[in-house]
């Protein structure tokens, strides 16, 4: 197959059409119509084998993971997703390996609804790279900058399952079949929150995406708004399959500083409280802390005691 081929083949048919595209694959670039009143979310992610996804990762899983990531971003901003480029760059063209993982890619294309409007194919080490575009109604992107003394920190979902995915992958200890099912999905398809970021425009005063660890992320956040913040570790949401898994100190570390588990992290002030209740749905997400003066992040443990939590967790199976 040639280059053209693979193009024609796994990445132009199937992808969700969009009328706002003028026109997709097959030109120097794609041209798009950007709607009115709107603005445009622009994010970019690369994905390398052996650093962002283990060597043995299936192809599909793959595909998924490299929108996932991108779709998250824009989760993390209130926007809705429109368009992704996509650049591959693999050892050689094995189509066993480029049907799995366009049909990975495709599924959450789908979902998603993103048209999949061009991109580059070339021969090298497998890295992929998705650009995704979005939109934003004009003023109510969500930033990491908002975050005010008082205002409530919450994460969506629950934290820490990716890391235990990855130590169980990695054969640092081991889990019931149907455990390891759920937190290795957990690592490979993370589920972009959306929905949820999109009904947090107007009511957060801030948001990210937990990529690295909650405390490496929400520092991002106590940074860009110049304030500080104190976490109730007891109020971590951890899920069945980890709390089954580890002691609950163990398993609150990962919830802690384990990266990969792509929920979202925002605040929320007070007088938005109603709202917020109103707009997501009870159990989607869970309140953690709140928003303080000053710039140190203090994690509470269940006396009331700061402690220094363990920073990378996984390494102590
Ligand atoms: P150029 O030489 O102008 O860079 P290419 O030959 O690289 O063009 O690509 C031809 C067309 O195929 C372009 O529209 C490009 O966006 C698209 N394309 C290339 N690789 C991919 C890919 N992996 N997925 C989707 N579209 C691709
Ligand atoms: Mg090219």
């Amino acid at each position: 197959m040639t280059e053209f081929d693979v193009i024609a083949h796994y990445f132009s048919q199937n992808f969700p059409k969009r009328t706002d595209v003028i026109l997709g694959i097959g030109d120097d670039a794609a041209l798009c119509t950007g709607p009115n009143g709107m603005q445009i979310v622009v994010c970019i992610d690369t994905l390398v084998e052996g650093i962002h996804f283990p060597v043995k990762t299936a192809p599909a899983d793959i595909g998924y993971k490299a929108l996932a990531v991108n779709l998250s971003d824009l989760a993390a901003m209130g926007a809705t997703p429109a368009w992704m480029t996509l650049a591959l760059t693999c050892p050689e063209m094995n189509e066993t390996w480029l049907k799995g993982f366009s049909q990975g890619l495709l599924e959450l294309a789908k979902k998603a609804q993103v048209s999949l409007i061009g991109g580059d194919t070339t021969r090298g080490p497998l890295t992929i790279t998705i650009q995704i575009t979005g939109l934003v109604p004009e003023g109510q992107a969500l930033q990491r900058s908002g975050a005010q003394p008082g205002d409530g920190i919450y994460v969506t979902g629950t934290l820490g399952d990716a890391g235990l995915g990855l130590a169980s992958i990695q054969q640092q200890l081991k889990l019931p079949v149907l455990i390891q099912e759920i937190v290795e999905s957990r690592l490979n398809r993370p589920t972009p929150r959306l929905e949820i970021g999109q009904a947090l425009r107007g009511i957060a005063s801030s948001a990210i995406d937990i990529s690295d660890g909650l405390i490496a992320d929400l520092g991002h956040i106590l940074k860009a708004s110049g304030v500080g913040a104190t976490l109730q570790r007891e109020n971590l949401p951890l899920s069945i399959a980890l709390s089954e898994s580890l002691p609950l100190a163990q398993a609150q570390d990962l919830a802690l500083s384990a990266g990969d588990d792509y929920e979202l992290c925002f605040t929320v002030p007070p007088q938005q409280d109603l709202a917020l209740q109103k707009r997501l749905k009870t159990g989607s997400y869970t309140r953690i802390g709140t928003i303080k003066t000053g710039n140190a992040l203090h994690c509470l443990d269940e006396k009331g005691q700061i402690f220094v939590p363990q920073k990378k967790g996984y390494q102590h199976f």
